[in-house]
């Protein structure tokens, strides 16, 4: 029996040709087809800016570098996401700040976010959480206060026909393995500001300038991409809307089949907004009859493989907790970590397999293991 598991990279002809001729061009670092994808990425986006960089982690790292994070500021985020949102406020020295989140689509709470703003409050990190954008509109405080989105899982999301990724001041993407645009190991940087610009190229590169090599503005890292794998992600650019497309066709078909089951909640999804369904994600409600655990056991013993994002809030993982934060600090977050699933939703898993392994949840909820 096939194995139909939360993800699986697609790679056509077309992408493995393109890498033997990067490699074979001789100009496999800081050559023309990481420009390329900046390029590309730059005008699909309508951004000003991209500056590709070799994860969504050192993307997260350079906008906030590029916002003049340090010690003794803050940074708001929320505490329901992967732990590279809030990583690089450590690496910048700053303190996290985690405010609860909405518990119709995961994202932040911006009135929660409000009452967490001090005169310390350097910026704030909204999450399109499975591909959903955080609200950008009402994330903005002050003119002071940088506004950052991550949308490593929302390449392809618009709102109101903006694309996510440029939705604030400054965004990030990853084209980690499972992400919807992929090449292994990858990210960018998106922005309209030539400062942020600057910025995120020169901790990209051991902090000098294009112009000026060997001339050192601060302290900087190697965070460049390679044109091998820049070669892998730039033929999916021009396919964002297609594989968006298809993710949506599989949600929708989920959410047909679903509908009726009272005892789960199904993603819900703004007018104006384009949902990239970078994850298709349920919510068991008390009623559900079964425990979490035990619909995966399930799920696995018929050959399929959800996932769970995230398991455990990130206020109670080590490095935050040091902050003073508890168990019950954040109510939902904590709530709904012990709550979601979320089924496979990428362009490889059939209607047929949808149906599925819809079928095993409506039977489930009426009882019938
Ligand atoms: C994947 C992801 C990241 C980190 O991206 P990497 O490329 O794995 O470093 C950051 N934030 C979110 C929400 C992600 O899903």
């Amino acid at each position: 029996m096939k194995k139909i598991t939360i993800s699986q990279p697609s790679l056509s002809k077309k992408q493995i040709n393109s890498v033997v001729e990067v490699l074979k061009s001789g100009h496999i670092v800081e050559g023309s087809v990481v420009i390329k994808l900046e390029n590309e990425l730059s005008t699909y986006c309508k951004a000003k800016h991209v500056v590709a960089v070799n994860s969504g982690t050192a993307a997260l790292h350079c906008a906030l570098y590029a916002a003049g994070v340090g010690p003794g500021d803050e940074v708001i985020t929320t505490p329901f996401s992967f732990v590279a949102t809030a990583n690089p406020i450590l690496f910048m020295g700053a303190k996290v700040v985690f405010a609860d989140i909405n518990d119709n689509d995961y994202n932040l709470d911006p009135t929660l976010v409000e009452t967490k703003i001090t005169k310390k409050t350097k910026a704030i990190i909204g999450v399109d959480l499975y591909g959903q954008p955080a609200n950008y509109d009402k994330l903005r405080f002050n003119e002071s206060i940088t506004l950052i989105e991550d949308a490593c899982q929302a390449i392809g999301s618009s709102v109101s026909g903006r694309k996510a990724g440029n939705l604030a001041d400054i965004g990030t993407f990853s084209f980690y393995a499972t992400k919807n645009i992929m090449c292994g190991e990858g990210g960018a940087v998106v922005t309209n500001s030539d400062e942020f610009d600057v910025k995120s190229r020169r901790l990209r590169n051991h902090g000098q300038d294009a112009s000026k090599r060997y001339q050192y503005f601060d302290i900087g890292y190697n965070y460049r991409l390679t044109d091998i794998l820049a070669a892998i992600a730039l033929p999916q650019i021009g396919k964002i809307d297609s594989i968006t497309n298809t993710r949506q066709i599989r949600a929708n078909r989920y959410i047909e089949n679903l509908k009726e089951v009272s005892s789960i909640v199904l993603p819900t999804v703004d007018s104006h907004v384009s949902h990239c369904f970078h994850q298709f994600t349920i919510n068991l409600s008390d009623s559900f009859p079964v425990s979490r655990d035990k619909l995966i056991t399930i799920f696995n013993k018929h050959n399929i493989f959800p996932g769970i994002y995230y398991p455990n809030p990130l206020h109670l993982q080590p490095q935050f907790k040091k902050f003073g934060y508890h168990q019950g600090d954040f109510p939902k977050a904590e709530n709904v970590s012990k709550r979601v699933i979320s089924l496979p939703v990428h362009p490889k898993v059939s209607l047929k397999e949808i149906d599925k392994i819809s079928e095993i949840i409506i039977k489930i909820s009426k009882g019938n293991k």
